[in-house]
């Protein structure tokens, strides 16, 4: 990411102190979201990556991610596939569940979008635990599909998430933004 668009986008991440609880440092990217140009210096970075990545397919978690993922996959002219949380999507899916700190969560893909010879990136705001994102690699890899790269705009590096994917992602890329 060439400087000034680093900056750009760090100076439209609001640092919001002990939400949704206490102890945690909630990334908001709504401000990020509202100015056109951090939004489309965003957007550009992540279609030079599907680009590198040879992605054929783009995968966006659920919530944020979604608003991420799509206008790549619309520049870069490949379709988008929603990883959504449990119970949401109406056709057949393929469910893939993951550890919580407390609990356990599940999400779910509709299995008729993803196929062998898919190239899947996957995008997403904020990599913590890696649990989400390790997940969406599962079910890529269940789907029959290939895990092209995972892209996300911040990682918590002090959280042992790039090490939690390391095995799902199989050799391909993790880039933080
Ligand atoms: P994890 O599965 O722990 O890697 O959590 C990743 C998901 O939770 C992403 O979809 C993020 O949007 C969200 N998330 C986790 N931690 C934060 C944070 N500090 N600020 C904003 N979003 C977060």
């Amino acid at each position: 990411l060439p400087q000034s668009a680093r900056e750009l986008l760090l100076s439209r991440i609001r640092d919001v102190p002990d939400y949704p609880k206490p102890g945690v440092m909630f990334k908001d990217i709504t401000p990020l979201l509202a100015d056109p140009k951090a939004f489309a210096a965003l957007t550009d970075a992540l279609v030079e990556l599907a680009g590198r990545y040879g992605a054929t397919k783009i995968v966006g978690l659920e919530a944020r991610g979604f608003i991420l993922a799509a206008p790549v996959a619309v520049q870069a002219g490949i379709g988008f596939v929603p990883v959504r949380k449990a119970g949401k999507l109406p056709g057949a899916t393929l469910a893939q569940s993951y550890e919580l700190e407390y609990g356990t969560a599940e999400i779910e893909v509709h299995a008729e979008d993803l196929s062998a010879g898919d190239r899947v990136m996957v995008i997403d705001d904020v990599l913590a635990t890696g649990g989400t994102a390790g997940a969406s690699l599962e079910l890529i890899r269940r789907a029959g599909a290939e895990v092209a790269g995972v892209a996300v705009l911040m990682e918590l590096s002090f959280l042992p998430g790039r090490k939690r994917l390391d095995g799902a992602l199989g050799g391909a890329p993790l880039d933080a933004l």
